[in-house]
């Protein structure tokens, strides 16, 4: 992927514009204003409450736990909390919104304007502006792929509490985008506010995409709907900029428009003009309050939050000395940096050494051998056959000298295969490096009694056929003898 926001037209250069919408749908076991239930995956329409229904005469009571939840996000994103806001009706006809409206908040979000850094893959930062977080309704499901002749409509959805992020457009690549999303999405899940399951379609984003001559005004823009995984968002972004420069440089204009992303051709498609654009008719929901929130209230979500990635990749740079490169790995998922620093704390024990002496080992070892191995098998870090106990265990090994790397890496691999502990593992195969003076002199006695002609070829200045005698001791060894002292030793007979 081009870092580059720079399109080379036939006509010059162009560059795009993004602002993106995300949708997250808050972690919270009922509805924004009902009890139902909000679990993935149950049978169709077995959470579904008379008000999700909208049944005659029901009245929503708003949830204070997806409240809770927004500012916490807000405050997360160093945005402005509004103190006073209100829910609207959004009136539009569909089969899958039995209201016939969706209560959002449109003049009055909860949380205004903020800001979010982002880092590219060179090393450099970017900040993009937030322009609002709001709360409101999904939708339910229509399902017209299951009966050639009916469609069917399923309202577990209905009545969930999304937050709607809505960015400035402030970035100018796929890659910022997809890192503005992979930032925001291991923030939510950070602060627990958003499991971030873009598959589920717990995150979900409108991306709006637009190009200008640079330094230009921004041009007419157009939004592709409903985008849910990263890589489809910087497909669909590449993909529709370069469509608007080919309409721009055969003298043609853009149309405001709200578009499709379709995966498989990987391309957009018009879906609806902004002249058929509805007009939604927004009133303030005359069966809600506004909504008020105290200073103690916003004091005590703010005092929940935790230790933000962005936080702690910075102490992982300054206390443990970690490269940029590392500290951004291991902060960009929640549990994997729970995992590492527990790793940490576990080594530095073993050890007896300071946290900061063992993190550039540990780190190297998590982000290499354990992130292959858990990549290759198809787990996530929580499903690790190893626990940290277990790879700090291994990793002492190593520096004490019991194991070398390559011997290491055989322990890890019947650890992953059987769960064992490493010392236990090393002790029944035989898998302990040879470090005992005796035995590898003898080792090394019988390669030179076997190669005498080599020998005198050394001593008369063949220096190279040192390396020759170092793998025939560790061939004679099985592969344990210990480099190091293979080398002083083996020195010392032929010198
Ligand atoms: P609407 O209410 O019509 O959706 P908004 O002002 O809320 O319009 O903007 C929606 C999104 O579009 C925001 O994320 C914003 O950053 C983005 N956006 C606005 N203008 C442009 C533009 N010219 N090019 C790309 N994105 C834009
Ligand atoms: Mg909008």
């Amino acid at each position: 992927m081009s870092t580059g926001a720079i399109i080379e037209g036939r006509t010059g250069p162009w560059e795009m514009v993004l602002g993106l919408e995300v949708h997250a749908q808050v972690i919270s076991k009922s509805k924004l204003f009902s009890g139902a239930a909000t679990a993935f995956g149950a049978e169709p329409n077995a959470q579904v409450s008379f008000v999700d229904a909208a049944f005659p005469g029901m009245l929503p009571v708003l949830n204070g736990e997806c409240v809770r939840q927004a500012v916490r996000t807000g405050l997360a994103l160093g945005c402005t909390i509004n103190r006073w806001s209100r829910f609207d009706r959004k009136n539009y006809f569909y089969a899958d919104l039995p209201a016939g409206y969706q209560i959002s908040q449109y003049q009055h979000p909860v949380v205004g304007e903020g800001a979010l850094e982002i880092a590219l893959e060179d090393g450099s930062t970017r900040t993009v502006g937030i322009e609002r977080i709001h709360l409101e309704q999904d939708a339910g499901k229509s399902i017209h792929d299951l009966n050639p002749e009916l469609s069917y409509v399923d309202l577990n959805r209905a009545g969930v509490a999304l937050m709607e992020i809505v960015s400035k457009p402030d970035m100018r690549s796929p890659e910022e985008a997809g890192a503005y999303v992979a930032t925001l999405r291991a923030i939510l899940r950070a602060i627990g506010a958003c499991d971030g399951n873009m598959q589920e379609g717990s995150l979900r984003a409108d991306v709006n995409v637009s190009v200008r001559r640079p330094g230009a005004p921004f041009g007419t823009r157009c939004e592709i709907k409903n985008v849910n995984s990263i890589r489809f968002i910087q497909q669909a972004v590449a993909f529709e900029a370069r469509r608007q420069v080919a309409i721009l440089e055969t003298g043609g204009t853009i149309h405001q428009e709200t578009r499709l992303f379709d995966p498989d051709r990987g391309e957009t498609r018009s879906l609806r003009s902004k002249e058929d654009a509805h007009d939604y008719r927004y009133f303030p929901d005359p069966d809600l309050l506004p909504l008020e929130l105290s200073e103690a209230f916003i004091e005590e979500c703010r005092a929940s939050l935790p230790e933000l990635p962005a936080a702690r990749r910075m102490r992982y740079e300054a206390e443990l000395g970690l490269s940029p490169y590392l500290a951004r790995l291991l902060t960009a998922d929640m549990e994997q940096s729970v995992w590492f620093e527990a790793l940490l704390a576990e080594t530095a024990a073993r050890q007896g050494r300071p946290a900061r002496e063992v993190a550039e080992k540990a780190a190297n070892w998590m982000t290499g051998e354990l992130f292959g191995a858990l990549n290759r098998l198809g787990l996530g870090i929580g499903q690790s056959p190893v626990s940290p106990a277990q790879a700090a265990a291994l990793l002492a090994m190593v520096a004490d000298g019991t194991l070398s790397g390559p011997l290491a890496r055989q322990v890890f691999e019947l650890m992953l295969e059987t769960g064992e502990d490493p010392a236990a593992i090393a002790e029944a195969r035989g898998l302990k490096q040879v470090s005992d003076t005796g035995a590898l002199e003898a080792a090394i006695a019988e390669v030179l009694a076997a190669h005498a002609a080599k020998v005198a070829e050394y001593r008369a200045g063949k220096d190279k056929l040192f390396g020759f005698f170092v793998g025939q001791v560790m061939k004679a060894t099985g592969g344990r003898a210990n480099p190091a002292l293979v080398n002083t030793l083996l020195r010392q007979a032929l010198g």
